[in-house]
């Protein structure tokens, strides 16, 4: 059995129980996790206080080097953590190594270099100079998510950390052992202790303590609408800052102008992507009628390739999803889609292997046609393998079908035209648009979406001003 523990003030310390962790290839226990409660979140909070006086007065060149150490540590262990982050959640062991555990390496070495460029605004008047400072807020919440659970968690715990603050995290219940080994290497790399605390358990048992703590200045958290609006609404009574990324509907717009041997892989991959758990993940492909026949056929046959298998056998293009429930939730979003009147393509099935994945929770890339935007299916994330294809036959129809969601954070379009591409970035009710790509990433970039995808952004500057409080100084000469 392995455990996942807490990690506070410096010390990997379990919690009063445990819950257990499940490997979702195989369907098995393979570990327990520490089961937190609001001792455990004070506790945290405690020694994120105790440490604040020190690291917040650090320079920015000095946390900048502690930053970089940590991110060489987890370069070091990459195949020990890329294997944990696949046994934890399914992904294939490939994915975990080609990017989930550089990117946890990137997000720091990024914020390392970010924090010692980073710098505030003055304005110059007659007789007087006004100056902005940006200083760290003290106590800090990171929540993240099961889907990308090393590389979301240091998205936030990074900027959070280089700009002076203390940060107590909770990791996803269900994807917890990144996190434990990230605690053990922050104290090799020098962080001091309190500084980085990382609070295991549940979301209402350890999430929702943290969230109300009256020590917690702002709340960086990325996960469900739903639990975004929980979040919200506590935080509204303490005028707590919070910066939420939740959920997607997101559109992948296919023009008949566009490269299709590029755009049809590429609507593949945006669709089922780790499973489709991705927040970005392009689950509705909407694909101008001249060439709809040719592309539908096209995406049915990529997906029907797709090698679903055993996440750590090389060659594996589709892991299993990440627990018994989401399992469940997907597939009961399969039925509800035949119920609408959905012709299921491909797929649309459990996926049994055979040995010692016999009992995992494995779901056949899914395509499905014939549901209208209205439908619960088009207008309700499912966050799986399962993306429905509609078609279009203007640019004004592919905008409105495009936008006909509560969702606005990721857009995709595929064109040879220019004027239709701006035309159609400025209108879609979009955080993130691509164009001719899909999840092109650039960590200088702002990340959030609109409407009920998010409120604020991630990402370079912007993440830094959402972890610092602005001051500004007039001084009269
Ligand atoms: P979730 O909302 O169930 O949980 C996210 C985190 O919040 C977990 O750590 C959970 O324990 C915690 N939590 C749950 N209830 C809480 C509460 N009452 N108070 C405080 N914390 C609480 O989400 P999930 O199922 O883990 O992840 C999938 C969702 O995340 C999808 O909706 C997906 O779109 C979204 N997501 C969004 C982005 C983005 O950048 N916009 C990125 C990845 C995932």
């Amino acid at each position: 059995m392995r455990d996942a523990l807490n990690y506070i003030d410096g010390r990997q310390v379990p919690a009063r129980d445990w819950l257990e962790n499940f490997e979702p290839a195989t369907g098995q226990v393979y570990g327990r996790v520490a089961n937190s409660g609001p001792d455990d979140v004070a506790r945290a909070v405690a020694a994120a206080q105790r440490a604040f006086p020190a690291w917040s007065a650090t320079s920015a060149a000095a946390r900048s080097t502690v930053l970089r150490a940590i991110a060489r540590l987890i370069e070091r262990d990459l195949d020990k953590l890329a294997r944990a982050e696949s046994i934890d959640s399914g992904k294939p062991l490939a994915a975990a190594l080609a990017i989930d555990i550089p990117r946890a390496a990137q997000n720091f070495a990024f914020f390392a270099d970010a924090i010692t460029q980073f710098a505030s605004e003055a304005h110059p008047a007659d007789g007087a100079l006004n100056y902005t400072l940006r200083q760290p807020l003290g106590v800090v919440a990171c929540i993240s998510p099961w889907n990308l659970p090393l590389y979301l968690l240091t998205w936030k715990i990074a900027p959070a950390l280089a700009a002076g603050n203390c940060v107590v995290a909770k990791p996803s219940e269900v994807t917890p052992m990144t996190a434990h080994l990230l605690g053990a290497l922050c104290t090799e790399a020098g962080l001091p202790p309190g500084v980085l605390n990382l609070v295991q358990g549940t979301g209402p048992g350890a999430g929702a303590p943290l969230c109300v703590h009256p020590a917690v200045q702002a709340i960086s958290f990325t996960g469900s609408t739903r639990v975004g609006a929980l979040i919200a609404a506590g935080a509204a009574r303490t005028f707590t800052k919070v910066s939420l990324e939740m959920g997607g509907k997101n559109p992948t717009l296919i023009f008949a102008d566009a490269d299709l041997d590029e755009a049809i892989p590429q609507a593949l991959r945006a669709a089922f992507s780790n499973q489709g758990q991705i927040c970005l993940c392009g689950s509705r492909i909407l694909i101008e009628r001249s060439i709809y026949p040719r592309v539908r056929d096209a995406l049915v046959a990529g997906a029907r390739a797709l090698r679903l298998g055993d996440p750590l056998e090389a060659g594996t293009d589709q892991g299993s999803l990440v627990s018994s429930a989401h399992f469940d939730k997907v597939m009961s979003c399969i039925t509800i889609a035949r119920q609408e009147g959905g012709e299921i393509l491909t797929g649309g099935q459990r996926k049994v292997l055979a040995g010692r994945c016999a009992g995992g929770w494995f779901v056949e890339p899914t395509l499905i046609e014939g549901l209208g935007p209205e439908t619960r299916t088009n207008q309700e994330e499912i966050f799986g393998p399962v993306a429905t294809l509609q078609s279009f036959s203007s640019d004004e129809e592919a905008l409105t079908l495009a936008n006909a969601t509560r969702y606005g954070l990721a857009a995709s379009i595929w064109t040879r035209s220019l004027s239709r591409t701006h035309r159609l970035a400025a209108s879609l009710h979009s955080g993130i648009v691509w164009v001719n790509c899909w999840m092109l990433r650039d960590l200088r970039t702002p990340f959030g979406g609109v409407k009920d995808s998010g409120v604020g952004r991630e990402g370079g500057w912007d993440a830094l001003r959402f972890f610092t409080e602005t001051k500004n100084i007039c001084v009269k000469y």
